[in-house]
């Protein structure tokens, strides 16, 4: 049997994402050996009962200790402060990425506590549910997904080669771009569609009880696909949106413009419009399925409880 990639990797933050890294990373023998930290007790308590990883540790700077690969999964505006507390205890040459749904934040934040010798190399994997913590996790979350990779100052092109190794093994492809690129494109295709959701739930949320009991009832037909994404962890969105400023708001900005446009053809009756733009966008769902990113069957292949619930 091949050498493993790395002998001992540390996650810091075992939830959905961590966990299901660590999954992965067994199934898949890229590890000699997995180590793991969460901030809580019950978290880390939860972990060692599922036994996902072989080494359990109280605290980030232990979990760190002899790992060649630290792999950071919390919310981003955490980020910088875990980096604090481990950077002295790295191993020389260890390799340092995270996990992180933006990526500009992350480097500014973890940059300047990576001892010279060691390699930053922030990365987000597109891949993702809205469930949170340790139980949520599956080995099979980043298969044929996308992970991005943003190497900055502190890496190097062996660590970025050995790091896109590792998210391979995993099943994912891996991109490589700029910290500041990734923000802008993850922006409109993730953030804006959680705003979007977070907002349209929030709005039924304050109808009178009456209508939202009917929304409730009828939400087959769009709302509930909202309700999904709406779903997902606060904290971690909190974050997203706090560290994605200037990213989010620029993209908000033309969304705002587009959907002026979109009401200005309603009150037109302007019908050349909105099918023009509804040809396109059914276009794009083409594209994703093509692409992988999707499945084609009707209604993303739930199985219907009656013949048509779609309106
Ligand atoms: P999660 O399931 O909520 O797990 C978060 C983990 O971070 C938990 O172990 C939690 O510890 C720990 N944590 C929370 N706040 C912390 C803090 N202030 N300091 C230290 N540790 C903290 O979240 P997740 O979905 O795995 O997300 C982790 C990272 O992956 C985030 O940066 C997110 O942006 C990114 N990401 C998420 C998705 C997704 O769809 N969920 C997709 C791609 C990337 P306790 O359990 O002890 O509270």
């Amino acid at each position: 049997m091949s050498k493993p990639l790395f002998d001992r990797i540390a996650l810091i933050g075992l939830g959905l994402i961590g966990t299901s890294i660590a999954r992965a990373a067994r199934a898949n023998g890229v590890s000699r050996e997995i180590a793991g930290t969460a901030r809580s007790q019950k978290t880390r308590a939860r972990v060692r009962e599922l036994g996902i990883v072989d080494d359990i540790l109280d605290t980030p700077a232990q979990a760190v200790k002899g790992a060649d690969l630290v792999i950071v999964c919390v919310p981003v505006c955490a980020s910088g402060a875990i980096a604090k507390e481990i950077g002295p205890h790295l191993d020389p040459g260890a390799i340092v990425t995270d996990a992180g749904s933006v990526k500009l934040s992350v480097m500014r934040d973890m940059e300047p506590h990576i001892p010279d010798g060691c390699f930053l190399v922030p990365g987000h994997p597109i891949a993702g549910t809205e469930q949170s913590g340790p139980d949520a996790g599956f080995a099979e979350l980043f298969v044929n997904r996308w992970c991005i990779l943003t190497p900055g100052a502190k890496a190097s092109p062996e660590a970025t080669a050995k790091l896109t190794s590792f998210w391979q093994a995993l099943g994912s492809h891996v991109d490589v771009m700029d910290a500041e690129h990734h923000d802008l494109v993850l922006a409109i295709t993730s953030h804006i569609p959680h705003l979007i959701a977070y907002n349209i739930v929030g709005t039924v949320a304050d109808l009178e009880s009456d209508t939202r009991s009917e929304v409730i009832k009828y939400s087959a037909s769009g709302f509930r696909d909202f309700t999904r994404i709406a779903a997902s962890d606060p904290a971690m969105w909190r974050d997203v949106f706090l560290a994605n400023k200037d990213a989010v708001l620029e993209m908000l900005g033309r969304f705002s413009e587009d959907l002026s446009g979109l009401q200005r053809a309603i009150r037109r009756g302007d019908s050349e419009t909105l099918v023009e733009l509804f040809t396109r966008t059914r276009k794009i769902r083409r594209n994703v399925i093509e692409a992988g990113q999707e499945t084609a069957e009707p209604d993303f292949g739930r199985m219907r409880a009656t013949p048509s619930d779609q309106d």
